[in-house]
């Protein structure tokens, strides 16, 4: 990983540097990280001391361990047993990552951790919360649903942290987190950590921290590094046709596909299945076990495809999700940030697809002002945009229909036989000739395309 630009002495470069005890130095090691990300390297000094933080940089590059190394160093020679330390997070995905990765961060350590959310039952929750873990790592609902009951002590709770923080204060959550905050000790070390921090949001956390420290290690850019983004320009009505035709590129080989609503998420995975495209879902109306049995069907491989909603999307870390693809594009471009910030994670390369609807064309053109770049659009060689829209019934059955033919028969090789650049629309199509674009409707043509 890179390390930060501005070193000063207070900014470690190694872990070697790095202000921790050499039991979490060793479980560091072990995860073969060789150097802080530049969150880390700015933060952990600071945090180890105690100090209130609000810690802002793009998603997947570092932030976890950003909070869990200080909070091990600062719990170590507390006494065992007694809840010490509470992490929220918005989805149960995100609280398990987080608790998992406490454990191997924190294996040479007598610290434990217990991962609290909705969803499950209670039982064993309860009992890891009983049986003594220092370090909580709670959605807030499930996290009441417990305080509740009597058998969770927070007297001697000295570090809250808020994971994506932003998502936490939001309407959705916030009155949970206020009535989580009311039963904490004042005196404490607070920590908020988001991929965006809007200025909102700081107004509210500084409500309940002390004199944080803010760093900033920026996002907007970092969204831009390691990313290329192309819009893809296409009929609504056709955007799953042009999904399965992007698909046939092989090396599409780990996509996560983002969708407005958790209907659209159901509906598209069920029309690529379909197709033959090997896809699961995931969004916030999938149980528990079916949400973990997808993400892990997509982690190991078994799945190609992940369809998700953002809210399913902000707990997953997949290593090596080769292709964004934004089915819907999102109406705040930093939910854009964060989707994108699902590839190139940890520094991977990763390409960043929007399916740009004429109807989502603005929500494109703020993305970019808050990118500061303009993202390139292309139409892919071959595509047929002239295409009519579907019958309703077939298309919710995932067939396509059109004057095109029947799809099968029309699509080429796989991508990766052809002249593809990353972020690149292939530019040799396979019917039409060298890079001439597909035809364009009529109606979907706009001077800014
Ligand atoms: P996060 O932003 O916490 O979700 O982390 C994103 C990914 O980066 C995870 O897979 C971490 O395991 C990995 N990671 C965190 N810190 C480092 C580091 N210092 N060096 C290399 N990888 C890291």
């Amino acid at each position: 990983m890179p390390t930060d630009p501005e070193k000063r002495p207070s900014q470690p470069t190694s872990f070697e540097d790095m202000p921790l005890h050499p039991t979490i130095r060793a479980g560091v090691r072990e995860l073969g990280y060789t150097e802080p990300t530049p969150i880390q390297s700015r933060t952990i000094p600071d945090a180890v001391l105690g100090r209130d933080l609000i810690g802002t940089a793009q998603t997947g590059t570092g932030k976890t361990a950003a909070f869990l190394l200080p909070i091990l160093e600062r719990l170590l020679d507390h006494p065992p047993g007694r809840i010490l330390a509470l992490v929220l997070t918005p989805t149960r995905e995100l609280a398990l990552q987080a608790n998992e990765f406490l454990d191997k961060l924190g294996r040479h350590t007598r610290l434990h951790g217990a991962a609290v959310y909705g969803g499950v039952g209670m039982g064993e929750q309860e009992r890891a919360l009983r049986g003594g873990a220092e370090i909580v790592v709670a959605t807030p609902g499930r996290r009441l649903d417990h305080m509740s009951r009597g058998y969770v002590n927070f007297t001697n709770l000295e570090i809250l942290v808020l994971d994506e923080a932003d998502r936490m204060l939001d309407m959705g959550f916030l009155p949970d987190v206020r009535r989580i905050l009311s039963r904490l000790p004042r005196r404490r070390q607070t920590m908020l950590f988001s991929a965006t921090m809007p200025p909102e949001v700081v107004r509210l956390a500084r409500d309940f921290l002390n004199e944080p420290k803010t760093v900033q290690v920026d996002s907007t850019a970092a969204a831009a590094v390691g990313v290329s983004h192309l819009a893809l320009p296409v009929p609504t009505h056709l955007k799953t046709d042009l999904l399965v035709e992007l698909l046939t590129d092989q090396t599409m080989t780990s996509v996560l596909v983002f969708t407005r609503t958790k209907h659209r998420a159901d509906r598209l995975a069920r029309q690529l299945t379909l197709k033959g495209v090997n896809a699961t879902v995931i969004h916030g109306d999938r149980s528990q076990s079916q949400r973990v049995k997808a993400l892990d069907g997509f982690k190991t491989g078994h799945h190609r495809v992940l369809v998700a909603t953002d809210i399913a999307a902000r707990g997953i870390d997949v290593e090596g999700v080769s292709h964004v693809v934004n089915y819907d594009v999102p109406g705040e471009p930093d939910v854009y940030i964060h989707r994108v910030g699902r590839t190139a994670r940890a520094q991977r390369l990763g390409d960043a697809f929007s399916l740009v609807g004429r109807e989502e064309e603005d929500d494109m053109h703020r993305i970019e002002q808050r990118l500061g770049v303009e993202i390139r659009r292309a139409l892919i060689p071959g595509f047929d945009y002239k295409r009519a829209a579907p019958d309703r019934s077939e298309a919710g059955a995932g067939q396509f229909r059109g004057g095109g033919g029947r799809r099968g028969e029309r699509r080429g090789p796989p991508r990766g036989d052809r002249d593809r650049g990353r972020g690149r629309p292939p530019n040799r199509g396979r019917s039409g000739g060298a890079s001439r674009p597909a035809a364009e409707p009529r109606r979907e043509r706009r001077a800014n395309w």
